[in-house]
């Protein structure tokens, strides 16, 4: 029973590993399960004790300076551990279905954060490939959190990863074009990593993609970078789309950024995501231009 039990562990951790492959069961395997069974639980009573929090980072015209949207990035306000990044959940919550009470979660709560906002301030939120399942109708979810907040479908953008594309190949752009039939917009986050199969941008009813961070981050140091954001920069315009640099940290990197115009930029240079009740001085400085970003 004993060995059926550890090649069980070491199974799951081959499985884990992404299939294909094998484990040899090792002592910390049972540490590493029962820690994760445990983070589960917490999180499924999480959910339930309103434990989860919804920080808010601003998207900024690039030439203007003038406030466009916020981003909602879930947080997890762990009694023990502290505020906990989604880093260290979503993963977990994809695994074990609770993305989609998460999910949902997230957008009514945004949503009807939204409403107290200038109504020219639009909200973008973040889709995972298992919102997109078969078992969750999202379109509905996502009508369901604009009915019920009262928010206008044009003030909402979801952002969906490649990932989504990918898992979701057979059934992605009914979902997608049913979404947008709604009068939200979509757009593709995190683009230049994974395949960034240039089919998608034909394929997919997409209005906008946010160029990777990781691109963003040696804008100012590597010619490469430089060369391939712009050209990102191109495409999407040219396909109409609008174009947002993530993670812009430096006044240098907005500067080339300007110089060859992105249409948005979000980062750190601005500010980080803040929660709803602070949001109030963002809102000042994108009318006064003060602590904006020009
Ligand atoms: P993302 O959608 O690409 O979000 C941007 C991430 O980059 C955020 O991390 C943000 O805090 C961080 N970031 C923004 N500006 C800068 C910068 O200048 N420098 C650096 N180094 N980082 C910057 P965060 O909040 O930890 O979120 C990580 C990822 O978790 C998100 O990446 C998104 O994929 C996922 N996520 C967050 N909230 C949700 C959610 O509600 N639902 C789903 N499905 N995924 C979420
Ligand atoms: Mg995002
Ligand atoms: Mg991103």
């Amino acid at each position: 029973a004993e060995l059926l039990r550890m090649s069980d562990i070491a199974l799951y951790q081959a499985k884990a590993a992404g299939r294909n492959t094998w484990r040899f069961y090792a002592e910390g395997m049972n540490a590493h399960l029962l820690a994760r069974r445990q983070l589960e639980q917490e999180l499924r009573f999480a959910l339930a004790d309103d434990q989860l929090r919804v920080h808010y980072q601003p998207r900024y015209a690039t030439l203007t300076g003038s406030l466009r949207s916020f981003e909602a990035l879930v947080r997890w306000q762990h009694p023990e551990r502290g505020l906990l990044p989604p880093d260290t959940f979503i993963p977990l919550a994809e695994e074990t279905g609770l993305i989609q009470p998460l999910g949902r979660w997230v957008l009514e709560h945004a949503c009807r954060q939204a409403m107290a906002w200038p109504s020219d301030i639009g909200l973008s939120v973040n889709l995972s490939p298992g919102q997109l399942a078969e078992n969750e109708d999202i379109v509905a979810v996502v009508a369901n959190a604009l009915h019920s907040s009262g928010l206008p479908a044009n003030r909402l953008e979801l952002e969906i990863t490649e990932r989504v594309l990918l898992d979701h190949a057979h059934s992605a752009l009914k979902t997608l074009t049913a979404l947008r039939a709604l009068g939200v917009r979509l757009s593709l986050d995190d683009f230049g990593t994974g395949f960034s199969s240039l089919a998608y941008l034909r394929k997919y009813p997409l209005d906008g993609i946010k160029i990777d961070r990781s691109f963003i981050a040696h804008l100012t140091e590597r010619g490469n970078d430089q060369a391939i954001v712009q050209a990102m920069i191109d495409l999407g315009r040219s396909l109409g789309m609008t174009v947002t640099a993530e993670g812009v940290e430096t006044l240098e990197q907005l500067e080339c950024l300007q110089r060859h115009p992105c249409d948005e930029v979000q980062g750190f240079h601005f500010s980080k995501a803040v929660p709803a009740e602070k949001l109030g001085p963002l809102f000042a400085s994108s009318v006064a231009g003060e602590s904006g970003p020009v």
